[in-house]
């Protein structure tokens, strides 16, 4: 059922089944002259129902919207195309490749998982990650006509002015919208309120979480009055920031720790020493997709520390291995 906002602005409630984000929040500017969807969900059957339903209630059907993406996630982005038909999707000009360039995609994966390897993550878990993971089997199809978006640019829809603003870390083209007058910003993933978004390491930034944290401390200088998330609840804006610093210097100190009682471990030895919210008896025992994501989740606070020269890393044989400075 979507929900009305604030004028003309509606939320659409996307279901993920068996996902522990449990809901993408879809949202629709209604223009007379134009309505623009903001993201989408899967592309998955439960997904697509949710999200037409929702645009079918609200008066529109598939190919009456503009999509606009705040990222490449295939739970923000899967039926973009499907939504846009004929019509423009949006995104950031450094996310837009891995979504339109199904080569560029399965190079991105490619040497991913080059690094997983490389870091210790078993062959036979990532063959399996290779079949189960929704960001690869529930990614949009080829197709769409896609328009990148620059960092600053300006869209006009429903009678309200979107400034896109470039906010990597999640993604490499991570964006943000603001509608200044009203004090709202959508903010993607950048900023989610009951659960931390996931910040892994990437092969086109060196330093992901480095990069995170300075778009943190970029969107905290906005007045936000309403921040509209592409997950669940939204929330008081700059104490969330706060937290989040807080949250990912206290994981730094956590994974510098482990490197020095540790030390010449890749990545994954190190993920099992870390703490981390699931319910599982041991490292072993995690399920292999809650494994890709802690070991993401590490190496970007490895890479973090090794910029910052807190930690070196050594590869060799193709094994990654650290040690505190
Ligand atoms: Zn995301």
């Amino acid at each position: 059922m979507p929900e009305e906002i604030i004028e003309r602005i509606y939320r659409i409630p996307v279901p993920l089944p068996g996902n522990p984000l449990k809901e993408l929040n879809a949202y629709l500017i209604k223009g007379t002259d134009r309505a623009v969807l903001i993201d989408t969900g899967f592309r998955q059957p439960a997904c697509r129902e949710a999200l037409f339903a929702g645009l079918r209630e609200l008066g529109l059907r598939r190919g009456e919207v503009d999509v606009l993406l705040t990222h490449l996630h295939s739970d923000h982005s899967g039926l973009a195309p499907e939504a846009a038909q004929d019509r423009t999707i949006y995104v950031s000009e450094a996310d837009r490749p891995t979504l339109d360039d199904l080569h560029a995609r399965q190079v991105h994966w490619d040497k991913l998982e080059e690094r997983f390897q490389e870091e210790g993550f078993p062959r036979h878990l990532l063959a399996r990650m290779q079949e189960t993971n929704p960001a690869r089997s529930m990614a949009p199809p080829s197709g769409g006509h896609y328009q990148s978006l620059r960092d600053g640019e300006v869209l006009e829809v429903g009678g309200y002015r979107l400034q896109c603003l470039l906010m990597p870390g999640h993604t490499p083209g991570q964006m943000c919208f603001w509608m200044e007058e009203q004090g709202v910003m959508f903010t993607g993933d950048h900023v989610l309120f009951d659960i931390t978004p996931n910040i892994t390491a990437w092969i086109q930034m060196k330093d992901a979480l480095g990069t995170y944290l300075d778009s943190l401390r970029k969107i905290d200088a906005y007045d936000v009055r309403l921040a509209l998330p592409g997950h669940r609840k939204t929330g008081d804006f700059h104490q969330r920031i706060a937290q989040l610093l807080e949250h990912h210097h206290r994981r730094l100190d956590e994974a510098l720790s482990v490197v020095k009682a540790h030390p010449g471990r890749p990545a994954y030895d190190i993920a099992g020493h870390m703490t981390w919210k699931i319910r599982a008896n041991s490292w072993q025992d995690f399920p292999v997709a809650q494994k890709w994501f802690a070991v993401g989740e590490c190496m970007s606070h490895l890479d973090y520390l090794t910029v910052r020269g807190k930690v070196q890393k050594t590869v060799a044989d193709g094994k990654a291995a650290y040690y505190a400075v």
